[in-house]
């Protein structure tokens, strides 16, 4: 068992922080200072960060679908470090550790619980040694387990037991904050924070995970299971995954006006609809109306400027603590950092079309290719 450790931390709102009928003012054009902590930057303006690891490890060819369970972590280390670059040069200010589903159940599922502690050790110190070097916030991941069971109190005890012993590897490693994410028993997300606040001074930032309904599995609104987790102690409440940004909004907009502390939003790059508001419930009119998650969702991905626009909205909105969850690509983050307004190094490249061969306006494109446009 962690021990208890009493935070030190007094329930005050910090600069600039929401009143429940005002959101905060937020401060979009410059990123926030490196080398402060989570609150900090909050305080200063919106944090991005990228999650979605697992998704676009799987693109790769580097990680099966079904399980998620990233095995890379000990086949190709330089591939997720690699992977962690690509999203900080994209934009993100934080370096989340790769230890979504490293917990014991899911390895377990995979037969490999005999991994746990070193692969747990693996993802942290890959993510570390990125966050340090970059000047991102180093955060560890606690997720859903899959076990959560309302009725049956051993789950809870199994559950309570993952949740501790994955915050004493990430405490251990030095985080500077952690994440618990994707949760969709709202009894459980409480589960993960009762073990950062024992395990840890850090800050916390819970997100919930919406299916179908608008509800937690055990029926609670949005607002109130983030009014029950800002109560409990977290620091930042709010939704990842699941949700595409069109359905996650209406989300956002209870949440936002029922907690005083920050709020996070990080859906999924799909076009989800009011009748398949969650990313595992698309059917593809194109394939049969087959099931689309996880494999079939290329039809439904969102454009960039569909991802800047809801950067936009949801910043507006007053939510600070931003990212895209399962399907983003480096693209995604670098189209949310310059929805608010910053300029991160893959900007570099960003489109440019005034020089295309057919649609620029450069004094060099010459007017056969511009009068064949009518014809592309
Ligand atoms: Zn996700």
């Amino acid at each position: 068992m962690a021990k208890k450790v009493k935070r030190a931390r007094p329930r005050r709102r910090p600069a600039g922080r929401a009143s429940r009928s005002t959101p905060p003012r937020v401060a979009a054009r410059s990123a926030p200072a490196r080398g402060s902590g989570l609150l900090e930057r909050l305080a200063g303006g919106a944090v991005i960060c990228a999650e979605g690891y697992v998704f676009e490890l799987e693109r790769r060819g580097y990680l099966q679908a079904g399980a998620f369970v990233p095995e890379v972590l000990f086949e190709h280390p330089e591939v997720v470090e690699q992977l962690h670059l690509d999203f900080v040069h994209a934009g993100s200010d934080v370096t989340q550790a790769l230890t979504y589903y490293v917990h014991r159940e899911k390895l377990r599922v995979i037969g490999r619980e005999q991994d746990l502690v070193p692969m747990n050790r693996a993802a942290l110190s890959i993510a570390k040694r990125v966050a340090r070097r970059t000047g991102t916030l180093f955060a560890g991941d606690l997720c859903n387990t899959n076990i959560y069971d309302p009725a049956d109190k051993s789950s809870h005890k199994e559950v309570a037991r993952i949740f501790a012993e994955q915050v004493g590897w990430a405490e251990e490693a030095g985080v500077d904050y952690f994440v618990g994410e994707t949760f969709s028993w709202g009894a459980e997300a409480l589960l993960a924070l009762a073990a950062m606040r024992a395990g840890s001074k850090a800050p916390a930032v819970i997100t919930m995970a919406m299916h179908r309904e608008d509800v937690t599995r055990e029926g609670w609104s949005a607002a109130e299971v983030c009014r029950r987790l800002e109560d409990a102690g977290a620091d930042v409440v709010g939704l990842n995954c699941h949700r595409g940004p069109k359905t996650i909004m209406p989300l956002l907009h209870e949440i936002r006006a029922a907690v005083r502390c920050h709020v996070a939003a990080l859906p999924v790059p799909y076009r989800t609809t009011a009748a398949q508001p969650s990313f595992m419930s698309l059917t593809d009119p194109g394939c049969d109306h087959a099931r689309a998650f996880p494999v079939g969702l290329d039809p439904f991905v969102c454009t960039r400027q569909e991802i800047f626009a809801f950067g936009k909205e949801a910043l507006e909105l007053g939510v600070r603590y931003l990212g895209v969850c399962c399907g983003a690509g480096p693209h995604h983050i670098r189209a949310l950092a310059e929805s608010l307004g910053r300029r991160p190094p893959a900007s570099r490249y960003s489109v440019d079309m005034s020089r295309h061969a057919f649609f620029g306006t450069h004094e060099r494109i010459r007017q056969v290719q511009v009068d064949y446009r009518g014809k592309l």
